[in-house]
């Protein structure tokens, strides 16, 4: 079968390779899943993988098959895969696997303290731009049929689930603590799902980004019920001024600086989630005297977020057929640029540096059966 595979460590060597077809059988105790690949989408971290900045080859081989963010149906099941995964289900793999330390043991390696993690499609572990995988039930999420569309973005949210999840976690120190209003800085993928789970749990959110508005982008905050604010026109101090103080600020620009602007935006008792991976060494000026008494005398917190546990997924799912009811496309008006089939990949990477307008890139493996 075809899958996209990239030489960790050269840049731009995606390529499209014949690789073995799985079998239910090459998992463990009959709890093996074959999953024939729908779609998979794009994100930063592909592009940062293809241009060899991150990621590495399974052990024994010199090529990574890419590609994390996933939607599948079911072919075939081991004896002892519990139902609802069944042939014909729709279901999205996770994406972690786990390593030794105690949060692994337990189910919970995206808080891993190892310092080797295992990431299907990033780190250490094929990915699932192929035409088929192969998986143990435990690391798969069933979807209703009726999100098969956009089960692509379940991944994606799962990452904004968990900062939101956990901030709810934190805040039971608060006893009462009952956040009103958000600001997400950042409106790509992560921070239009961020706005998307945040409104869902009833918060007005105020979404800060660079573009000035209106553009597809700030239409989708504004069909939330959100507030889209742009940089061109306020500093986030002005935007807290109008639309704060928040309660919850989460933060997905890729850009360190929003990080303390966004620290010097958080209300009392607030929390501030992180969520970029930033890169290179550039150095900032802050004020960190004002950060700094601002989190004391407000008992504020900051918490960084990486990767999602299966409660993130379960949630995420939860969310999904919400939104699907509250606010009907919505999911779809983020699925923006499709390529057909996998030897169509000089498209992706064309699309992915290129396409300025592009929401979510994503590749359309195959059709549903
Ligand atoms: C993925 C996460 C992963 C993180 C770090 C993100 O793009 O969505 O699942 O943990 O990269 O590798």
């Amino acid at each position: 079968m075809q899958a996209l595979a990239v030489y960790p460590g050269q840049p731009n060597s995606m390529h499209l390779r014949e690789v073995p077809t799985p079998s239910v059988s090459d998992i463990s105790d009959g709890r093996g899943v074959l999953v024939k690949v729908l779609r998979v989408g794009m994100c930063g971290t592909d592009k940062e993988i293809n241009a060899a900045e991150y990621g590495q080859a399974p052990p024994g081989d010199d090529f990574l098959i890419t590609g994390h963010e996933n939607v599948g149906q079911v072919v075939e099941v081991g004896p002892n895969v519990p139902s609802p995964i069944r042939p014909g289900a729709y279901v999205v793999a996770s994406v972690r696997r786990p390593g030794t330390s105690i949060y692994d043991r337990i189910g919970l390696q995206d808080m891993t303290t190892d310092d080797v993690y295992f990431e299907r499609g990033i780190n250490l572990r094929h990915g699932y731009l192929t035409e088929y995988y192969v998986e143990d039930a435990d690391y798969l999420v069933p979807l209703p049929d009726h999100l098969h569309e956009v089960g692509v973005l379940l991944e994606p949210l799962t990452i904004a689930e968990k900062g939101v999840n956990q901030a709810f976690e934190i805040q039971r120190r608060l006893k009462i603590w009952q956040p009103r209003r958000a600001a997400v800085l950042g409106a790509g993928p992560v921070g239009l799902l961020a706005a998307l789970v945040l409104r869902l749990r009833g918060l007005e959110v105020t979404c800060y980004s660079r573009r000035p508005g209106p553009y597809l982008n700030s239409e989708l905050i504004e069909a939330l019920g959100g507030v889209y604010v742009s940089a061109a026109g306020a500093t986030l101090a002005d935007a807290s001024a109008r639309h704060g103080p928040f309660d919850v600020v989460f933060e997905a620009t890729g850009n360190a600086q929003l990080v303390f602007d966004g620290a010097e935006a958080l209300g009392k008792n607030g929390v501030l989630i992180l969520s970029s991976i930033t890169g290179g060494d550039r150095e900032l000026t802050i004020n960190a005297n004002r950060i700094n008494q601002g989190f004391v005398l407000g008992n504020k917190v900051m918490v960084g977020t990486v990767n999602a546990s299966r409660v993130d997924f379960v949630s995420g799912v939860d969310d999904l057929i919400k939104a699907e009811a509250r606010y009907p496309r919505w999911l779809g008006r983020l699925l923006t640029t499709p390529i057909r089939g996998l030897p169509n990949y000089a498209d992706l990477l064309h699309l992915l540096t290129e396409a300025k307008d592009a929401i979510k890139v994503y590749v359309e493996v195959a059709g549903r059966g």
